[in-house]
């Protein structure tokens, strides 16, 4: 088998990677805040655990990924309170949203959801092991907090240097920057406002609820064991989030909370991160209604490595929509009866071979999903042509639908059928544009390639005085 390396943050290099017991990796993915329905930057750290995991069990590894759904905090409060409702009342919607779109995008299951507020027993349970243990106390506004002074590793994650650390000076929020860096809240002292949402429990420090990275350590120790292999999320969680996260919970058990962390870039609009606080969302059911399918957003989010910032705009996802479309008709060709009669070339046999090595060797080098995406390329343009030659060997069609098929089934990108209505209209005035673009740059073997493509979907092209028009056989 060979290697397979991850960008560790804890080290801040590439090393190999492999699970503890050799067989299943043990995996943590901090999910939504179900308050509104999650954005494209949300589904891009989605999307980058969702290829994690498929290329773990490419790798021969078995899966176990928890994702939390962070069901009790400030922001829902706040909504709650805001609309008159409870905090499950403004979540439970947004969870089956979150589902839907989910499951829109082709993100595979996780094994475990765990609702934060289903949790709340483990969570006070933590808070009373880490008084105990004496790094944890009751301040006077009645809330629990952890010091930071008590836990000498902290700051290790985000590499914060611990000259910054003020003794005593406490946050509250659960969102801060590193200049505050202080003792944070672990369980919050209840509230009006929380009592009358329904997002308060009894403790031994009176009424409260947990602080948000609280929730994630209690969850994943207690549906993962101490020790994590894989953690992940959005960069944005290293500082405070998961620094926070690993303070609690190796002060309480007194071993690693997680072997590897990994982090996915940012996901842009015109520069500015995308955030549910700021206008620049596009959300999963937007996309879907202009008309970009699971396919395109996956390749878009894939043909940039996870660990670069990606920049949202039309241009690139209307490439993308064109990409998938070229692997649509590769995968249909392959798949046809016609072709399978009329056979292919040892040279077809090559290609495919040397696109799932080439493939694999990228996804098992830090996830390149780019590197990726051109191994599959590589293989459509090799294999179109080969296939153009009608080989005449059965076996050689069939590996190269294995060769897709497996590939595919890490990336998933091959768009479904489009229904035959105006938008197959579109697609042929699109294929026309882009054909007589090719004549002009006198690329007659793209043109050709796109009048092949046409005929094979049914479209006959009559090119005169310098018009061209269409018809549907
Ligand atoms: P939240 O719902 O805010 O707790 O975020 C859920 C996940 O989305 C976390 O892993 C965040 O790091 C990630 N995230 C938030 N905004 C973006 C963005 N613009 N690009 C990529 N990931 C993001
Ligand atoms: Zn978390």
């Amino acid at each position: 088998m060979p290697d397979f390396r991850l960008y560790n943050t804890l080290t801040r290099q590439v090393e190999p990677f492999a699970p503890a017991d050799g067989t299943t990796v043990r995996m943590y993915t901090c999910g939504p805040t179900v308050y509104n329905p999650a954005h494209l930057g949300n589904f891009r750290t989605f999307l980058f655990e969702d290829l994690m995991r498929r290329v773990l069990a490419l790798r021969g590894w078995t899966v176990h990924q928890v994702m939390n759904l962070t069901d009790v905090d400030d922001k829902i409060i706040t909504r709650a309170r805001e609309q008159g409702k409870t905090i499950s009342e403004v979540t439970e919607p947004v969870i089956e949203v979150f589902h839907r779109d989910r499951e829109y995008l082709r993100i595979q299951r996780a094994e475990a959801y765990p609702r934060a507020t289903a949790f709340i027993p483990q969570m006070v349970a933590l808070v009373q092991r880490l008084i105990e243990r004496g790094v944890a106390y009751q301040a006077d506004d009645g809330s629990v907090y952890f010091a930071i002074a008590k836990f000498p590793a902290y700051g290790r994650l985000s590499r914060l240097d611990t000259r910054e650390i003020k003794p005593g000076a406490r946050v509250i929020q659960d969102d801060y920057s590193k200049e505050n860096a202080q003792d944070f809240a672990l369980w919050k002292a209840a509230k009006e406002e929380d009592e009358i949402t329904g997002a308060s429990w009894d403790s031994p420090w009176g009424r409260g609820r947990p602080g948000w990275h609280l929730e994630c350590s209690a969850m994943a120790m207690d549906l993962l064991g101490d020790t994590l292999d894989l953690h992940c999320g959005g960069i944005d969680l290293i500082f405070p989030h998961h620094e926070d996260e690993i303070a609690q919970s190796e002060a309480a058990t007194g071993q690693p909370f997680s072997r590897v962390w990994c982090h996915g870039a940012f996901l842009l609009t015109e520069g500015a991160k995308m955030a549910k606080r700021v206008g620049n969302v596009s959300t999963v059911q937007g996309l879907r209604e202009a008309r970009f399918s699971a396919a395109a957003l996956r390749h878009f989010v894939f043909n940039t490595h996870y660990r670069k910032e990606l920049n949202l705009s039309e241009e690139a996802l209307a490439a993308s929509r064109q990409a998938v479309r070229r692997v649509g008709d590769f995968a249909e060709r392959l798949r046809s009866d016609t072709t399978m009669a009329l056979g292919g070339t040892p040279a077809l046999v090559q290609a495919a071979d040397e696109a799932v090595a080439q493939a694999e060797a990228a996804l098992f080098d830090d996830l390149n999903g780019p590197e990726a995406l051109a191994a599959l390329f590589e293989f459509i343009r090799r294999g179109n042509a080969e296939l153009d030659r009608k080989g005449g060997d059965r076996t050689a069609v069939e590996r190269a639908r294995a060769a897709l098929d497996r590939i595919d089934g890490i990336l998933d990108i091959v768009p479904d059928r489009e229904p035959a209505d105006e938008g197959l209209a579109e697609w042929i005035e699109e294929q026309l544009a882009a054909r007589r673009a090719a004549r002009i740059a006198r690329d007659f073997a793209e043109a050709d390639r796109i009048r092949h493509e046409l005929t094979s979907r049914g479209v006959t092209i009559e090119d005169s005085a310098g018009e061209t028009h269409w018809k549907l056989d």
